[in-house]
C-alpha cells in the first residue's frame, strides 16, 4: 500500500530537529537545540497597530487576491534596503516575495533541477536546504567549510568533475556553524564560478544580525549575473508571517514567477500589507539593533561560560552574528552519544548528524544562544561541560 506515495517523498529525510524537539518537551530541560528567534523581541504592539491601520483603511483591498510577484511597495522597500546596505542598484523587477525563504528554495529546486542534477552544499550545511532540495535530486556534493569560508580546492574539483547546476551557501553566520566567509574567500569563489555554468544561491536570513565586525560583500556584487539572493523577515521581524524574498537575474526571475504561480498564485497578501505598514511606521534599523544587542550579549555570555567550563581540547566557533555556534569534539567521539547523556542532565543541543548528507555519529554539535538569558546559558553550559568531561577523556 506504501506504493501509493511517490518516490520523490519517500526519499526525503524527516526534519530531525522537529523529532528532537519532541524529546526535549520538558520544562526542566535547558534547550540550546531550537533555532527560533527570541519571541520576547517580537514587535507585537507595532504589528497590531499596522494591522489595524490596514483593515481600517483598506480592508476590502487587503482581503483580495493579488499579484504573483508580491505587493509592489513591499518589493520596492526590499530593493531599496538591499541597495542601500550593499551600495548596489537592483530594480524592483528583480525582487519576488515568497512564503519564507524556505519556499524560495523549493521554487529554485523546481526550476533548475532534474532528477540526477548535481547540487553543491556546504559541509556542514543547512538541513532545511538539504531536505527541500532532496525532493528534486539526491545528487548532493559537499564542500568542507573552513573558518574563512569554502575550501576552494574542493570547490574547483567539484565544479570541474560534476558540472553542478547550483552551489548553495549561507555566507553570513551560517546555520549551523556560525561561520562567516571572508571577503577574500567570497571573491575567490566568485572568480572561480565565472568560469563555470553554475548558479550561486546566497541564503542570507541572518546577515542583518551582525553584532561584531564589519559587513562583508554580497555575492550579488561579486557575481551579479549568476547569484540568487534569498532574504527573509523571519529573523528581523517575525517568522509567523512566513514572508521572505528572492533577488534574481531576469531569466531566473521569469521562471521563478511561473513556478510561484503554479505553487500558490501569490504569498499571503494580508501579511504582506501588514508587514509593509509596520516597516513604514517604524524604523527597522532600531528594531534590529535591539535584536543584535540581545543576541550579542547572549553570545558573549556563552563564549565566556564555554571558556570557563569546557575542557581545552574542545573546539568551538565564535560567531560575529546570527544565532548559533558550533562545537567540535575530539575525533571519534559522537555528539549523538553526548546527547543521550545531556538529556539526562537536562540540557539539549542538536547533534551534528542532520547537517551532513552522508555521515552519521559525527563529532560536531550546534548550540543556539538566541533564546536563553545569561544565567540560563551559564547553567546549561556547565551541565553540558560536565557531560563532555564524562564522555571525552
Ligand atoms: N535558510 C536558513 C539558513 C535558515 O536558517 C532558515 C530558518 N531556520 C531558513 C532558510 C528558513 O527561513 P524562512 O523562515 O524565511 O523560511
Amino acid at each position: 500500500m506504501n506504493d501509493i506515495f511517490s518516490d520523490r517523498i519517500k526519499n526525503v529525510p524527516k526534519s530531525f530537529i522537529r523529532e528532537i524537539l519532541k524529546v526535549i518537551d520538558d520544562p526542566e530541560i535547558i534547550s540550546f537545540a531550537g533555532g527560533l528567534p527570541n519571541k520576547d523581541l517580537f514587535p507585537v504592539e507595532e504589528i497590531r497597530k499596522a494591522a489595524d491601520y490596514q483593515f481600517d483603511n483598506f480592508g476590502k483591498e487587503v482581503l483580495q487576491y493579488s499579484t504573483t510577484e508580491g505587493y509592489l511597495p513591499l518589493r520596492q522597500y526590499i530593493a531599496d534596503r538591499f541597495n542601500k546596505r550593499n551600495n548596489l542598484n537592483i530594480s524592483v523587477d528583480e525582487v519576488l516575495i515568497t512564503h519564507g525563504s524556505q519556499q524560495a528554495l523549493d521554487l529554485i529546486g523546481k526550476i533548475f533541477l532534474n532528477d540526477e542534477d548535481c547540487i553543491v552544499i556546504e559541509e556542514p550545511g543547512y538541513l532545511g536546504a538539504i531536505q527541500c532540495l532532496s525532493v528534486f535530486s539526491k545528487n548532493f556534493k559537499t564542500i568542507k567549510l573552513n573558518d574563512d569560508g569554502l575550501n576552494l580546492e574542493e570547490l574547483e574539483k567539484i565544479l570541474e568533475k560534476y558540472s553542478p547546476k547550483l552551489l548553495y551557501v549561507v555566507p553570513n553566520f551560517q546555520n549551523p556553524s556560525g561561520i562567516t566567509y571572508t571577503n577574500q574567500n567570497r571573491e575567490e569563489i566568485a572568480n572561480i564560478l565565472k568560469r563555470y555554468n553554475t548558479y550561486l544561491i546566497e541564503d542570507d536570513p541572518y546577515g542583518e544580525l551582525r553584532f561584531e565586525g564589519e559587513q562583508a560583500n554580497t555575492f550579488k556584487k561579486l557575481l551579479p549575473e549568476k547569484s540568487i539572493i534569498l532574504g527573509s523577515f523571519s529573523k528581523i521581524v517575525a517568522p509567523g508571517f512566513r514572508l521572505g524574498w528572492v533577488i534574481a537575474p531576469k531569466e531566473v526571475m521569469s521562471n521563478l514567477v511561473i513556478a510561484k504561480q503554479a505553487a500558490d498564485l501569490h504569498s499571503n497578501y494580508v501579511g504582506q500589507r501588514i508587514i509593509y505598514q509596520f516597516l513604514k511606521d517604524n524604523e527597522l534599523d532600531k528594531h534590529i539593533s535591539k535584536i543584535k544587542e540581545r543576541y550579542g550579549s547572549q553570545k558573549r555570555a556563552m563564549i565566556e561560560s564555554i571558556k570557563k567550563h569546557f575542557p581545552k581540547n574542545i573546539k568551538y566557533t565564535n560567531p560575529e552574528g546570527g544565532m548559533f555556534l558550533w562545537v567540535t569534539l575530539p575525533n571519534n567521539y559522537s555528539a549523538m552519544e553526548l546527547f543521550e547523556k545531556t538529556i539526562k542532565a537536562k540540557v539539549a543541543f542538536v547533534p551534528g548528524d542532520p547537517f551532513y548528507v552522508n555521515k552519521t555519529n559525527v563529532n560536531t554539535l550546534r548550540i543556539n544562544y538566541s533564546c536563553s538569558d545569561e544565567q540560563t546559558i551559564e547553567e546549561g553550559i556547565k551541565r553540558l561541560a560536565s557531560c563532555i568531561k564524562e564522555l571525552v577523556v
